[in-house]
């Protein structure tokens, strides 16, 4: 990688916190804009230039197989699978994969810093992105803040700092504007681990959304939408309490998530190069993809710490997909009663581990197609890639 510190962009402007933003209502906030990289929107912003092509190439050397239907849905891989940690990490979101990798990268000397977010002291949703120097600091980021995060608006330290070698950990609109400016960085080696990402949401959303469907929102300390077609929320005390995707009140939470997750199509992180999930492995199992070389560097790193699995795939999600369209699309909600039957029912006959993962994924792109068509007509065409129009054209969507 060449450092071309170009003095351009160093003269360009940060916008102020709450100023209005380049992409406009569907900026995801990725913290670009607090930059002086600023200078490079127009071509950087996921919202604004949609350009998978290209940096697939630059990240992986390929584009993904579109005659191949797990690169289709997953991008381009090398290699996928099932894991879990031995010992997991204490109060990580999963078992602490991200950040076993993050702080085997700072022990092996690979990096000097991560990118990763931690919350701000007064609030454990608020996101409170860093460069992590030790592992001390890269732990006290784990667990997923469940909240639009600004984790590239330390990018500027980077540079100032004349750090070479970095690690950074981001959701996919993030990663797709680092991989558009990695080269003005500075840097001689960056590694990008991703997490899918869906469904994101402003911290005032968060509360509508805790407030609409727990029982006990000031008590949530995290919460995760499961394979078992069920919302889970971890409380204070350490209980569980589940409330059927079905039977979430989806009128009021139509308007809760992010115009910008609601015209996404990059769910799967297709550009980091390594992807840590949990949607396509069996319940409580986390989900590796390995892009390229540089993503299995890192996954070698920890493997001696990880069980392993195949990935597997079950059952058939076509017809539940279709069912949900119109379903969502008017804001429907089942009674609780029959939103836990639904479950029950496609819990035990539904799709499971990588069928699941595709099942999550039509939804997701169906839903955000139709948003894109309403809200945005003239950016349709350029904006859904061409792998999300193939996986959106199975379904038979209602008239805009
Ligand atoms: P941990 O070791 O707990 O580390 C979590 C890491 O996530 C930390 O390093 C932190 O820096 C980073 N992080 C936390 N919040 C954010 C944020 N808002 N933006 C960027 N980085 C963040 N996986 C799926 O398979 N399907 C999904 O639908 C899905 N949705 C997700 C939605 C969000 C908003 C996020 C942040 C993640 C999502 N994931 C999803 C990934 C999954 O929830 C776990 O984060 C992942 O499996 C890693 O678990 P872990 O225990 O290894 O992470
Ligand atoms: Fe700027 Fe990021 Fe918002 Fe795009 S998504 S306008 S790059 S802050």
């Amino acid at each position: 990688m060449t450092a071309i510190n170009s003095p351009k962009h160093r003269k360009a402007k940060a916008l102020k916190p709450g100023s209005r933003r380049p992409a406009k209502e569907l900026c995801s906030e990725c913290g670009l804009c607090d930059t002086y990289y600023i200078h490079y929107v127009k071509e950087a912003c996921a919202f604004i230039n949609q350009q998978f092509d290209n940096l697939e190439v630059q990240s992986h050397g390929r584009t993904r197989h579109l005659d191949n239907d797990r690169e289709t849905y997953f991008g381009v891989h090398h290699d996928m699978m099932a894991a879990r940690k031995k010992e997991p990490i204490e109060g990580a979101q999963w078992t602490g994969i991200v950040s076993t990798i993050a702080c085997e990268m700072l022990n092996a000397g690979k990096v000097e810093g991560v990118v990763c977010v931690q919350n701000s002291p007064d609030d454990r949703f608020q996101p409170m992105p860093v460069i992590a120097r030790t592992p001390e600091e890269v732990l006290a980021a784990r667990v997923n803040k469940p909240t639009l995060s600004p984790n590239l608006s330390v990018l500027e330290q980077i540079e100032q700092s004349g750090m070479k070698r970095l690690l950074v950990i981001g959701v996919g609109c993030q990663i797709q504007a680092l991989r558009a400016v990695q080269d003005k960085l500075g840097l001689e080696k960056l590694y990008v681990l991703g997490t899918p990402c869906v469904d994101n949401v402003t911290r005032a959303g968060l509360q509508k959304f805790l407030d609409t469907t727990s029982r006990s929102p000031e008590t949530v300390v995290y919460y995760e939408f499961m394979q078992d077609f069920r919302v889970h929320f971890k409380h204070e005390d350490g209980s569980i309490e589940t409330v059927p995707f079905f039977g979430l009140n989806t009128k009021e939470l139509k308007d809760v998530f992010a115009p910008s997750c609601m015209s996404c199509f990059d769910y799967v992180n297709g550009l980091a190069d390594l992807v840590v999930g949990y949607m396509g492995a069996p319940f409580n199992w986390q989900w590796l993809v390995v892009r390229n070389d540089i993503g299995q560097e890192m996954l070698d790193l920890v493997m001696p710490q990880l069980d392993t699995q195949p990935v597997s795939s079950q059952g058939d999600r076509h017809q539940a997909v279709q069912q949900s369209i119109p379903a969502y699309d008017k804001g429907v909600t089942l009674p609780m009663w029959a939103a836990k039957l639904m479950g029950v029912v496609i819990e035990r006959f539904g799709p499971k581990g990588l069928e699941y993962a595709r099942f999550s994924i039509d939804s997701h792109f169906t839903r955000n197609y139709l948003y894109v068509q309403r809200n945005h007509p003239e950016k349709l065409e350029a904006h859904v890639p061409e792998f999300a129009k193939r996986i959106v054209s199975q379904y038979q969507l209602p008239e805009t």
